[in-house]
């Protein structure tokens, strides 16, 4: 409630501040115009509560709060005549669809999810909500109340409210008075980040399985204890793009129902219906499809809903007012008012269709439960050859999702021609007492299916996102997907243990094992504790057991300074992260090497910066923020790109370069004579990058460079990395460019998007064949799978280490990658690290962290920064 401005408001706002029970309108409570300005996200919440307080078919439910302390928020709209409490409506929908026990009700009501603003500057989305639920709320609106006989209404006002005020804020401060409709002025062009994603810069609408962001994590928990019938994700785009809405494009997923792809369709022409009467344009078909399992369309689609994806023009470069190419002007007004007509199309389309929407969910979880489409019926993780620490990551994420695990009913079974994923072979397996089924007959079959089938079948390979994820490749897993069926046992239960390992004065040292986002964690605490590490370049056994290269080794020599709060640190770390470990009494080795000896490298807890800001991937950065802070619980420093002279390089021992242009890297010198002649045109050459930063790699600095950021080291002096193996190469390369141009003048103009796709390999699954005696590759095997995002392919180091290599065409797993690029393959760099004098460079070629969600690439990471040195 909004109490202060007393005097400001108009005389009938008091009843509502005496104690009133009369239903505002937006304007009346917020006291402009929807549209007028961008809504503040707290103003929105009031208002969500001003109409729950005051509308009794209208509840309110808090589902969580963001990063930034913002409240996540549900209204819940029903009949007013409606009897029934909220949490009968919502149990006899799951009652009545099989998804649980207990008694069903005579009257089933369909639900209806508008989730909205999931990007922040996308902005009229939370707009138009204020004004839907007004609508519904206002039971004056008699053909909504109508719809509300046979219609649940829920609506998120906004996924995203810490990027939405991001917005808000930069409009607010930046917009004139008077509009400037030019889309080159400030008022248009949002500085970095921009309001896009959440606080750690991650795209939500790309996080719904795998729910790396607190906002996911709650809002998919209220999601998937309601499970609607229909869901729809607000959006905008370019503010050249009309209006979009379902149905949406091939591919579709294969498991996606006729009736799914059907309703869609009716949905799509009660939404063509308002538009027509309006004569406002639209398009349908068209850009958005329905494959990669992070969307707001795709994931509900997977567990039953009919998901959807509505896109306005608009977005960040929008502001409240924008001239188009049509030379209209398109206002914020007026993109709300879309979104609106739309939510109310939706929810009567539902309503003419009720019953059968109803009939169809339930006959989706009969099926599942029943007879699944579907190539394999269940997915087997290995008893053996995994490590429980991993599996248990897995085990969360399915639970985080709804899937179900089992242990099998019998072991010995041999199962024919299963697909082992690690090999990419089809292969016999004999099943195991310990292993874990993941059977696609269940509740959540398709979703189950979509994350574990090896390959993702694309009826069309023009696709908006990522084409492979895989989940034993996600998680590094061994395991088996299988065509038989196998009966299963008991709900298989992960068992947290505790460490029962003490560390205590007078023993020699306690050794950890490496190989895990637990160590990890454990060695990050203990070293934000400042403890001195013994990394152990080589394997070796103690105590009866045996330890590969990078188990760490904790003694008191070297902690001195700690005293006795060694023991308490590192014990403490070993309750919290559980990682395997043992204490020793002795140095002695029973194999390998003594832990004295100086294969036993003393790594030091570094001060590591991060780049961010202009020039640099949000993205990227965003990524690596969140592993610092919310993973693994580092402190980070983290720098501007326009302060870049001013690093204190001296005090830093790591700094990350994310993926970027780095333009700010460049710098420009008068060219000496011979150069001048050489260049012709310009008496300044660019040089790239300032010398400071090579000085302070060659003193001993650590340099984590990612993805395109590494365009800017190419035939740099001293940073070992080239594009082309030689000069003929170059050349070589520079002929064949030029032919396949050549080639390109004769293609079809119609065919232009499609014809990019050749060079593409934009989230597909590649096998890299790893050196895991060194640092940088300690707790891998010999192979890694990786998500390829680059398009540039990079030749091997010629001084350093080449720790990770992708070796040719067969080295792609899994996903889409275009013919021409496939075929480019041939011993390409993908994790390197270059020997600067005292310092290393390393050179990550793709980006392990991408969305949070590769658990198998964090472990990578980590070695970059803190176990790879001199
Ligand atoms: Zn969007």
């Amino acid at each position: 409630m909004k109490n202060l401005n007393l005097f400001l408001l108009p005389l009938f706002n008091l009843t509502i501040i005496f104690g009133g029970t009369a239903l505002q309108s937006p304007s009346q409570f917020l006291g402009y115009e929807l549209g007028d300005k961008f809504t503040f996200h707290h103003d929105a919440v009031d208002y969500f509560e001003h109409v729950s307080t005051v509308s009794k078919h209208v509840e309110l439910i808090t589902y969580g709060e963001t990063y930034e302390g913002r409240p996540l928020i549900v209204s819940v709209i029903t009949h007013p005549n409606n009897k029934e409490s909220l949490e009968s409506i919502r149990t006899n929908h799951l009652i009545t669809s099989g998804l649980m026990e207990g008694e069903k009700m005579d009257n089933s009501l369909s639900i209806v999810w508008l989730s909205y603003s999931v990007h922040g500057n996308e902005s009229s989305s939370m707009e138009a909500a204020i004004k839907t639920l007004h609508t519904f709320a206002d039971t004056n609106n008699v053909e909504q109340l109508k719809w509300l006989e046979k219609v649940v209404l829920m609506i998120d006002p906004c996924i995203n409210p810490d990027g939405r005020d991001r917005y808000a804020n930069f409009h607010r401060m930046t917009g004139n008075l008077i509009p400037d409709v030019d889309a080159t002025t400030r008022e248009h062009r949002e500085p970095w980040p921009g309001g896009r994603t959440n606080h750690y810069y991650h795209d939500l609408n790309r996080d719904w399985v795998w729910q790396s962001q607190q906002e996911s994590q709650q809002r998919l928990k209220l999601y998937n204890q309601w499970l609607p019938h229909i869901h729809v994700d607000y959006h905008e785009q370019s503010y050249n793009d009309p209006y979009y809405f379902a149905p949406a494009v091939e591919p579709y997923h294969e498991l996606i129902t006729p009736w799914q792809r059907e309703f869609q369709a009716i949905i799509g022409d009660n939404n063509a219906k308002y538009f027509d009467e309006r004569q406002l344009l639209y398009f349908r078909n068209e850009d958005f499809d329905l494959l990669y399992p992070g969307y707001g369309d795709t994931y509900p689609t997977y567990k039953g809903a009919i998901g959807m994806t509505y896109e306005k023009a608009g977005s960040g470069a929008g502001g409240v007012a924008v001239i188009t190419s049509d030379t209209d002007t398109l206002t914020l007004k007026e993109r709300l008012n879309h979104h609106y007509w739309t939510g109310l199309a939706t929810v009567e389309a539902t309503y003419n269709n009720s019953e059968k929407v109803i009939k169809e969910f339930q006959d989706f979880y009969k099926k599942a439960n029943s007879d699944p489409d579907g190539e394999y019926k269940n997915f087997i993780i290995t008893a053996s050859g995994n490590h429980k620490h991993r599996k248990q990551e897995l085990f969360k994420m399915l639970d985080a999702n709804g899937i179900e695990y089992f242990y099998p009913f019998s072991t010995g079974k041999i199962v024919n021609d299963a697909f082992h994923y690690q090999s990419n072979t089809n292969q016999s397996y004999t099943i195991e007492q310990d292993d874990i089924i993941i059977p696609s007959k269940q509740n959540c079959s398709v979703l189950a299916q979509t994350l574990f089938e090896p390959k993702t079948f694309l009826s069309d390979t023009m696709t908006y996102d990522i084409t492979a994820w895989s989940l034993p490749y996600v998680f590094g897993l061994n395991a088996f997907a299988i065509k038989d069926e196998i009966k299963i046992g008991n709900p298989a239960k992960v068992v947290q243990q505790e460490s029962t390992i003490s560390f205590k004065e007078g023993q020699y040292g306690i050794i950890v094992e490496w190989g895990t986002v637990n160590s990890l964690k454990f060695l990050a605490e203990i070293m934000k504790q400042k403890v001195i590490v013994r990394v152990a370049e080589k394997p070796f056994s103690i105590e009866g057991h045996s330890f590969k290269p990078g188990a760490l080794f904790i003694s008191p020599r070297g902690n001195e300074h700690l005293g006795d709060k060694l023991y308490q640190i590192v014990q403490k770390a070993l309750q919290i992260h559980n990682p395997f470990s043992v204490s020793t009494l002795s140095g002695k080795a029973d194999s390998g090497k003594d832990l004295g000896s100086s294969y036993f490298r003393v790594v030091k807890p570094p001060r590591v910066g991060l780049m961010a800001g202009d020039g640099v991937s949000s993205g990227n950065f965003g990524e690596i923020w969140h592993y610092f802070e919310k993973q693994i619980g580092y402190p980070v420093s983290i720098f501007k790109s326009s302060d870049f002279k001013s690093i204190p390089f001296d005090k830093l021992d790591v700094l990350i370069l994310p993926s970027g242009s780095y333009g700010f890297l460049k710098t420009e010198v008068a060219a000496d004579e011979k150069l001048k002649k050489e260049s012709k045109a310009s008496s300044l050459i660019k040089k790239s990058p300032p010398s400071e930063l090579i000085q302070w790699v060659n003193k001993g600095g650590r340099l984590v460079v990612i993805g395109s950021a590494m365009e800017k080291f190419v035939d740099q002096k001293g940073y070992g990395l080239v594009k082309y193996e030689s000069e003929a190469a170059k050349k070589e390369a520079k002929k064949k460019n030029e032919k396949e141009k050549l080639g390109e003048r004769v293609k079809k103009y119609g065919n232009k998007s499609r014809d990019k796709l050749i060079d593409n390999s934009y989230g597909s699954i590649v096998k890299i064949d790893m050196d895991k005696t060194h640092p940088l590759a300690f707790g891998y095997d010999d192979q890694y799978f990786a998500l390829r995002l680059e398009k540039t392919l990079y030749p091997l180091l010629s001084k350093g280490w080449n720790v990770g290599i992708l070796k040719d065409s067969e080295s792609h797993i899994a996903g889409f990658m275009g013919n021409r690029i496939k075929k480019k393959i041939k011993n390409n760099l993908m994790f390197g690290v270059y020997e600067a004098r005292n310092g290393r460079i390393i050179y990550i070629a793709d980006n392990p962290l991408f969305r949070s969600f590769w658990y198998n690439g964090k472990l990578l990471f980590g070695n970059a920064v803190f176990i790879v040195g001199k």
